[in-house]
């Protein structure tokens, strides 16, 4: 079943084009990865996916199962099951994570007509998923503004969505300096969270990434658009050949 349906993107940020043509579809039950050089326009895509609000598409369609998702406000996108991996509190003096995640499960819940929980019975589901990402529980504790570091906010997001349990997941680890621990929370997760009714698009640079995660399709962005997609053997040899001969390919074949 197709959840994800991207024609022709273009979108432009500061009235600079960034996305070009881009054509992208994932069905449910796939892993996707989305590589390529910096600057070639992964963090762009999952921005306007999210509904940045900073960039400005100018062409082409998205549909989320069969929804026009760029008509979607981003608390919207996040109702009808797209997960947003932006969601973080820039400034909540005193609040501890397992506050916030509760706030954002219950917020989440209530938006969809669902049940909220009460801190305790939040607390038993927060650490049963927690037990399943092999996360330590004293995670909760901590203090959401005492800074983060890049790879507790990448183990965070994994633990929003397992709390969340979204139709689709785009996860942009590209800035985010994981340590390996980070890595291979963030593996695990995105193993253990994945079934035949949702799907989970990595935007990734660090090859090292796909030693743990298995992609079935890995795709090359260059120049705001996807020019190349293959499976899991593309990744190794992007390892060991780099990304230039895949945009020389592709100019030579287009
Ligand atoms: P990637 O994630 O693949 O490294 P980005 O999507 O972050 O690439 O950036 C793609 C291009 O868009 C780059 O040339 C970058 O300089 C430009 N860009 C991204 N965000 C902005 C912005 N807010 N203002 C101006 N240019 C931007
Ligand atoms: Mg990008
Ligand atoms: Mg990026």
């Amino acid at each position: 079943k197709v959840l994800l349906e991207v024609h022709g993107l273009c979108a432009s940020v500061n009235s600079v084009e960034i996305l070009k043509d881009l054509d992208f579809t994932v069905r449910s039950g796939e892993v996707h990865a989305i590589m390529g050089q910096n600057g070639s326009g992964k963090s762009t895509f999952a921005k306007v996916l999210a509904g940045h609000p900073a960039y400005e598409v100018t062409g082409g369609s998205v549909l989320f199962e069969g929804q026009n998702l760029l008509a979607l406000k981003p608390e919207e996108r996040a109702r009808a099951g797209f997960f947003l991996a932006f969601q973080y509190p820039i400034e909540v003096p005193g609040v501890i994570n397992s506050q916030f995640l509760r706030l954002t499960y219950n917020t989440h819940q209530k938006q969809r007509g669902k049940e909220e929980l009460d801190p305790l019975e939040f607390d038993d589901f927060v650490r049963e998923r927690m037990g399943l990402l092999e996360m330590n529980p004293e995670f909760l504790d901590r203090s959401v503004n005492e800074g983060f570091s890049g790879g507790e906010k990448k183990r965070n997001e994994i633990l929003q969505m397992a709390l969340l349990e979204p139709r689709l997941a785009v996860l942009d680890e590209t800035d985010s300096g994981l340590d390996i621990d980070a890595l291979r929370i963030v593996a695990h997760g995105v193993n253990q969270l994945t079934t035949q009714d949702n799907a989970i698009v990595m935007v990734t640079h660090y090859q090292r990434l796909l030693n743990y995660i298995v992609p079935d399709y890995v795709h090359v962005m260059d120049g705001g658009r996807i020019i190349k997609t293959g499976g899991k053997a593309l990744a190794l040899e992007l390892e060991a050949r780099g990304y230039e001969w895949v945009s020389d390919e592709h100019k030579t074949t287009a």
